[in-house]
């Protein structure tokens, strides 16, 4: 690529020489002409090299993104994960009571999702009792449920936690007893 810039430099000083000799301007607007082409040639070639140093450079610094994850993050505390929101028949239920408090977030999965009539549906639409919700996962319990442990809860209203997306556990049955108080 320089090289072609080099060769229509040298061709517009010839030129250049040979209107000044034969004292046309003819030779002088062509010797102008390559002239501009080489520098056109010269911006193409740099804006090239700049793309690909821009391309192969790491990518841009985190001071740029770094402020929008607070934001972020607080906007996920309160949606349950999607990808446990399925069948709960994919997740079977384990005999209660027999996960150690050191291993419950890998070998405790997931409890099933309560049961619940329509009626007590349109009841709990209403109520603003508190459950408690745990961050990135789809159920929402009662205090005393056994598979919260040592987790941290996230207090939420009854009626917000559904329209969230989250959904009963079937362990403590936080529809159930809340609708049964409220009658
Ligand atoms: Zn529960």
């Amino acid at each position: 690529m320089l090289y072609i810039v080099l060769v229509l430099v040298l061709a517009a000083l010839g030129l250049l020489v040979t209107a000044l000799i034969t004292a046309s301007s003819l030779w002088a607007w062509v010797s102008i002409g390559l002239s501009v082409l080489a520098g056109l040639i010269l911006v193409a070639d740099w804006l090239r090299r700049r793309r690909r140093a821009a391309a192969s450079a790491v990518p841009p610094a985190p001071a740029v993104t770094a402020p929008e994850e607070p934001a972020e993050e607080e906007q996920t505390t309160l949606i349950p994960a999607s990808g446990d929101l399925g069948d709960p028949a994919d997740t079977p239920e384990p005999p209660a009571g027999d996960a150690s408090p050191e291993d419950e977030t890998t070998a405790d999965p997931e409890p099933e999702v309560e049961e619940t009539p329509e009626a007590d549906v349109a009841v709990l639409a209403d109520l603003e009792d508190e459950v408690v919700v745990v961050d990135e996962h789809p159920r929402y319990h009662l205090r005393t449920c056994p598979w919260l442990g040592t987790r941290d809860t996230i207090p939420i209203g009854v009626g917000e936690a559904r329209q969230l997306g989250f959904t009963p556990c079937a362990r403590c049955t936080p529809n159930a007893t809340l609708v049964a108080a409220h009658r």
